[in-house]
């Protein structure tokens, strides 16, 4: 049963006071789940019926994204764009607001692109960073926040961008390196794409071989039905409008196709377990704060 000390009513009557911690979070409002992508648009596909989830539950959800997305195509040919990374920052607060999460933090790095348009003389490439300052960036992130869970890339990087590669690394080491704060972050979990997804993405043109970057059944530590969900994902989704135009991988498939792979995309968040400070109670566990002691009311 919920704890209704904790109940997201008697949070928001605690959080009256003007917070002057350098993100502008309180360190009293438990309980926070902190998820670090790289781009715009990395939230949306993977985690985005999750985070609306636990929003609608009282959740605090921390949204960082390393990037502007800058490198990236525009794929809807109808929209005029001058600046790519402001563009994209406004779509990923719009699809925050879409999904019913607060707003997200920007570590201000740069897109690497990819292909052609890979920016290997940019020293604010996140390829080009030094994965220890992207960690302590982080880091301190989590130190003002105090989340109880975090949620990154899996070690591939979903399918192996090396900027989801760099926040994978970056987060996991400021997931362990954060064990000596008074409140650490008890769960951390990667976005695991299985074999079964992974082919059926595959099956639809994209060069992602399943035995690579898929992981089997036995390694999903958690399975999140978003079902109910599916407008807000395909509204987050659709607010990344210079990402899912006519000319996108999904706007150029016919449409039995796309429903397709929107059912791949919408039904179902499946995570690995990246690392626990907490016990494991079961396995799966039922949901991301499942056995997490100090926030059990959370109601997964
Ligand atoms: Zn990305």
């Amino acid at each position: 049963m919920p704890d209704p000390r904790h109940s997201p009513s008697s949070i928001n009557a605690t959080d009256t006071e003007t917070p002057e911690t350098p993100f502008g979070y309180r360190h009293d409002y438990p309980p926070t789940l902190l998820a670090v992508f790289a781009h715009p648009d990395d939230e949306a596909f993977s985690v985005g019926g999750t985070l609306a989830h636990y929003a609608e539950k009282g959740v605090r959800v921390v949204l960082v994204c390393a990037t502007r997305g800058e490198a990236g195509k525009i794929t809807d040919p109808s929209m005029t764009v001058t600046d790519l990374g402001a563009q994209r920052e406004q779509e990923l607060r719009n699809a925050c607001d879409a999904l019913g999460i607060p707003a997200p933090i920007f570590l201000d790095y740069h897109d690497s692109g990819r292909a052609e348009r890979v920016r290997h003389d940019d020293p604010l490439a996140l390829m080009n960073v030094d994965v220890f300052e992207l960690e302590t960036k982080i880091r301190a992130i989590i130190e003002e926040v105090q989340p109880q869970i975090i949620v990154t890339f899996d070690p591939h990087g979903g399918y192996g961008h090396i900027d989801h590669l760099q926040v994978h690394r970056a987060t996991s080491a400021a997931f362990f390196s954060t064990g000596h704060l008074p409140k650490p972050p008890q769960r951390l979990y990667f976005t695991a794409l299985t074999h079964a997804v992974a082919e059926q993405i595959g099956r639809f043109g994209n060069d992602l071989d399943p035995t690579v970057y898929g992981v089997s059944d036995k390694s999903v530590v958690v399975r999140m039905d978003v079902g109910r969900y599916t407008d807000r994902k395909k509204a987050a989704l659709a607010a990344h409008g210079t990402q899912m135009g006519p000319e996108s991988r999904m706007g150029q498939m016919p449409p039995e196709q796309r429903e397709a792979m929107e059912r791949v995309f919408l039904g179902g968040e499946n995570f690995s377990l990246g690392g626990s400070r907490a016990s494991v109670p079961r396995y799966p566990l039922g949901g991301l704060f499942d056995g997490v002691d100090f926030v059990m009311y959370v109601d997964d």
